[in-house]
């Protein structure tokens, strides 16, 4: 049995949480226990177990087998927070949040707008993609866990939106090099094409072997990156090396 929990925020809080960054309003540490998280987030929202769902139990249960191979390693079960309004994304995010956003995670948990208003409130249109954001944010649990960072922001995106089946279209694939650690507006089409480029061109051995080897420790700069993907592909991450493989 699936044993995760799906939590549902019931109703705005009196008070809000410190405005500003996310990091003010959610400071926990990946390895709290789920307790923690929870009676954290009740001091914004009230927060409670949502109601079983066996559409949601068997989707994350396939889910997290296809991950969990596709990574070839296990990570604790997210908790999923559902959210009934954008106001709800906006105190978990610390800002105000743009019509496409639609969820992500912290803390090693899910917030996601709920189904029953994901379309409504969010420029997406096709309910089916609440299904493929969830594959989405899931993928991103493994990422940061295994690599614990997020960066390269490009391979972050870029694997979450590939392993989700949310294929983009990249006009410059060079700009992948603007994505290190700041986002921008070509950030998933030039990620989806990388990762896309590098699993189908090189396999998906060397691939993992990458994801393995980004822990930020002492810290992952953009040479000590490629640093670590030349030791893995034989060739560095640079516009030259790049150039060539898109001629
Ligand atoms: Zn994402």
């Amino acid at each position: 049995m699936y044993d995760i929990s799906i939590r549902r925020p019931k109703r705005h809080p009196q008070t809000a949480p410190p405005t500003g960054n996310a990091q003010s309003v959610f400071y926990l540490k990946h390895s709290d226990k789920p307790k923690t998280i929870i009676k954290f987030m009740k001091q914004f929202l009230t927060v409670g177990l949502a109601k079983k769902d066996k559409k949601f139990e068997s989707f994350l249960e396939a889910t997290k087998k296809e991950l969990t191979a596709f990574f070839n390693s296990s990570v604790p079960e997210p908790l999923i927070f559902l959210l009934e309004s954008r106001l709800e994304l906006d105190l978990i995010w610390g800002q105000k949040t743009e019509k496409w956003v639609v969820g992500g995670t912290k803390n090693g948990s899910i917030f996601i707008l709920d189904p029953k208003v994901y379309t409504q409130l969010s420029s997406h249109k096709d309910k089916n993609d609440f299904w493929k954001t969830l594959k989405h944010e899931y993928c991103h649990i493994y990422f940061r866990y295994i690599t614990k960072g997020v960066n390269p922001l490009w391979l972050h995106e870029g694997l979450a939106s590939y392993l989700a089946d949310q294929k983009k279209i990249c006009d410059d694939p060079l700009d992948v090099f603007s994505y290190f650690d700041k986002p921008g507006k070509g950030l998933y089409n030039a990620g989806y094409f990388w990762v896309d480029l590098l699993i189908e061109k090189f396999g998906k051995a060397k691939f993992l072997r990458l994801i393995k080897s980004l822990e930020p420790k002492p810290n992952l700069t953009e040479n000590i990156f490629s640093a670590r993907f030349c030791k893995i592909y034989g060739f560095k991450f640079d516009k030259n090396a790049l150039t060539k493989l898109i001629k």
